[in-house]
This record gives structure tokens, sequence and C-alpha cells, in this order.
């Protein structure tokens, strides 16, 4: 029989009423002829909630405990949508990331799964059981149990078929697919039918959350296309799969946002070789990752420097940040919070010069100012303030006509 994973997302099972609606769905795809394997992320805001317990009791808990904690919320999930699905008569059986064999690193809290062991779910399978997953979570090699990132989910579902030789990997969410702009920003985002894996991976690295980019990078690696839809409906949704030659590369794909990012700036940085690297060396021994580096024009030997991190790893950054500045003989530095990256993607701008141009103006007819600038290859990100975020993506998603209007640089 062929496989099919499913994977529901937080607001997806988010009440009993929700599960018995995705209990639904399960026993469909199973009558319908497939060998059906399920993962849920913890219901609605559990994680966040359980996050939020831990620090109430600790600023800075255990990240063995914490893993141990947060894998506790999809473990309420999948036995509860087991019962859901066993009440309709359909055999199911729920399995925690350990039980389906998800092997990872020892990086608590971020863990990279290093194998996938699903002996125990091809079991359950030839016993004709739906098999549900606790996404999120999974295994070290050191036996303890962890998690996989925020919205890890996604990669569990990705890995599991994968290694299932599933015909997709479905990712049920609470919006109909992958959009122009987050549908929340833009209300007239318009949902795409495929989007390339090289495309989605800039986007989820610009800040569309819609997909964990982790997932992406593996359904890439493995081949494993990606359909994206609602779980409120039964509308195709967005597929992730390879370029598919006979169709024309869009020039744009999408506005992403990232809004969880900060910026640190080193004031009168002595401008030799070797400064850089013990700058991010020291950033990159706290495990934190950098993602934008701006260096200015020097003027007497000295310079600027500013990079993003994630906000979250500000109080981290601050103890390196003090030695760096000391080390290198720097003035001093600052931090803000409160900035906000746009990204521009889309595959087409390679061979359109015009697009960042026509991005930069987007900006500039809004009064929008831009702090700092990345490209790649098919991406144009710029940092602009926090409180500009929202009226930068509507701006920018209307100079390239992303409705479905007239798009400007075609
Ligand atoms: P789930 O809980 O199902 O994993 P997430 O909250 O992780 O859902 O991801 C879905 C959300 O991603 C949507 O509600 C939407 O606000 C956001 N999002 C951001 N960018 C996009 C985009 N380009 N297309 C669709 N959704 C997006
Ligand atoms: N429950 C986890 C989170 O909120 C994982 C997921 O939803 O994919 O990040
Ligand atoms: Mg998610």
């Amino acid at each position: 029989m062929p496989v099919i994973v499913q994977k529901y997302g937080g607001t997806s099972v988010g009440d009993p009423d929700r599960i018995n609606v995705v209990a639904d769905r399960v026993v469909r795809a199973r009558e319908e002829g497939y060998d059906v394997v399920v993962v849920v992320s913890a219901m609605g805001d559990t994680t966040d909630e359980l996050f939020a317990m831990a620090q109430e009791i600790s600023a800075a808990p255990e990240p063995r405990e914490l893993d141990m904690l947060l894998t506790a919320g999809e473990r309420i999930a999948m036995s509860l949508l087991a019962i859901a699905v066993n009440a309709r008569g359909c055999k199911a059986a729920s399995y925690t990331g350990s039980q389906a064999g998800i092997i990872t690193d020892s990086k608590h809290g971020q863990a990279k799964i290093v194998d996938v062991r699903p002996g125990r779910i091809r079991e359950a399978l030839a016993e004709g059981k739906v098999v549900i997953v606790a996404g999120f979570q999974g295994v070290s090699t050191t036996a303890d149990v962890t998690t996989l990132g925020r919205g890890g989910s996604d990669t569990t579902g990705v890995a599991l078929a994968a290694a299932l030789e599933a015909e997709c990997c479905e990712i049920y969410t609470d919006v109909e697919g992958v959009f122009t702009a987050d549908p929340r920003i833009e209300s007239s985002a318009r949902k795409l039918e495929r989007v390339t894996y090289d495309e989605m991976l800039e986007l989820a690295a610009a800040g569309a959350k819609v997909l964990q980019l982790r997932s992406v990078e593996y359904a890439r690696r493995n081949g494993v296309p990606i359909h994206v839809r609602s779980s409120f409906t039964d509308e195709p949704g967005t597929w992730v799969a390879e370029e598919d030659e006979s169709v024309e590369q869009a020039l744009i794909s999408g506005v992403a946002l990232d809004d969880e990012e900060a910026k640190v700036t080193l004031e009168e940085v002595p401008d030799h070789p070797g400064v850089a690297a013990t700058i991010f060396k020291a950033v990159a021994e706290e495990a934190i990752s950098v993602d934008m580096i701006v260096q200015n024009v020097s003027h007497r030997g000295k310079t600027d420097l500013s990079f993003t991190v994630p906000r979250a790893d500000l109080p981290r950054l601050t103890g390196v940040m003090d030695r760096v500045v000391a080390d290198i003989g720097a003035h001093g530095y600052s931090t803000d919070a409160g900035i906000a990256k746009v990204s521009l993607v889309g595959a087409g701008m390679k061979s359109h010069p015009e697009v960042k141009a026509d991005m930069f103006d987007a900006l500039a007819t809004e009064g929008i100012n831009i702090e700092m600038i990345s490209t790649s290859s098919i991406r144009v990100s710029c940092v602009v303030r926090a409180e500009d975020a929202h009226r930068a993506v509507q701006a920018i998603h209307r100079r390239f006509g992303l409705d479905g209007s007239d798009a400007v640089s075609e």
C-alpha cells in the first residue's frame, strides 16, 4: 500500500472538536487505501505555555529538563488523536519520537535528526494500524529526550516521509498553503500553486514560518514532495517540490517578514586583518547564529560593524560582546531589538537587476528607512524599524503586483 504522512500543526489539533475533525480526515485517507502515518504538534499554544511555566520557576532551566517538559505537549495531542481514531473503529496507535525511531544528536532545544529507524512504525502499519507520532522530538544517541527547534514537527513529518518512502508529506496548517506574503499581514496575498525547494528555503530562512527551514532542507535532500494545505478545508494547497522545467519561473514568489531578530553594532572597531574573525569566532563559540553583517568604510583606521542575531539570543550575546570589545579594542557596542527584516524572494530575479531598485523604491515611497541590506541570487533583504514592518511588506507586495494585478518588472 502507498504510504502517506500527514502532519497537523497546533491550531489544527487545538481542542477536542478539532481533534475529531482531524480524526475524520485520517480515517478518510485510510479508506482511500493509504498506509497513514500522522505527525502531530502540541495542542494550540501548549508549547509556549509549558515554556512560560518553566521560565516562572527558573530564568535558565536546564536544556535537558526543558526538552523533557516540552515534549509532553506533543504526547497529549498524539494520544488524544489515537483515541479519536480508534473511536471511529479504525485501529490506531501513538508513539513518542523515541519509539518512532527519530534519532538525533544531543543538542537540546535544537537537535538534528541523524537517523530514522522506523521499525515499530513499519510493524504497526503491517498490522493495519494508523500510526500517530509525536512531532518535534527524538532521542539522542546518548538516550536523552531532545527537541528539534520551534516548528520542528514539520521536520518530523518530512523525515518519516523520507524513511518510509511516502508518496508525499502533507503539512496541514491554519492557512490554505504558501502565500505571496503572510496572509495575516497582507490580506490580498495570493496562494501559490507550486514553489521550488530553493524558493521555499529562502522564504523559510527569511522568516515565513509556514514551514520550518530544516524541514525544507530535509525534503530537498531526500526528494520528498511537500503539500502545504489547510486542515479546515478540502482545497488543494501549495506543492513544494523540484523545479518543473516545463513551467516558466515566476519572477517573484513572495515577501517574508522576520520580526525575531535584533541588531548589534560594534563602534569604532580597529580596521585591520583578523578583527572580524575574532568577533565572529567568539559569537559562534556561543552557538549564536549571525544573519546579516554590514561593515562601514573606515575613517582613520576605525569602522562601525553591525550584524543581526536572533533576538532571543541577546542576553547570551551581552557577555560575549563585553569580552570582544576588550579583545579588539573597540569603543563599545549597542544592541537594538526594535528591528525587523523584510525580504523579497524569487528565482526569476537573477536575471532582473531592476528588482532590487524597485524594492528599495517601494520602501522609499512609503517613507521607510532601510538600515541594512543583504542579497542572495534569489533574495533581497532589508532591515527596517519594527514599527514599519507590516507597511513595508504591504508596500513591496503591492509594488510587485503579487496579488495578481499588474507586476512592475515583467
Ligand atoms: P502550524 O501550527 O500549523 O505549524 P505555523 O504557525 O507554524 O502553523 O505556520 C502557519 C502560519 O505561518 C500562518 O498562520 C501564517 O500566519 C504564517 N505565514 C508566514 N508567512 C506565510 C506565507 N508566506 N504563507 C502562508 N503562511 C505564512
Ligand atoms: N509544538 C512545537 C512548537 O510550538 C513544534 C511544532 O509545532 O512544530 O514549536
Ligand atoms: Mg509550524
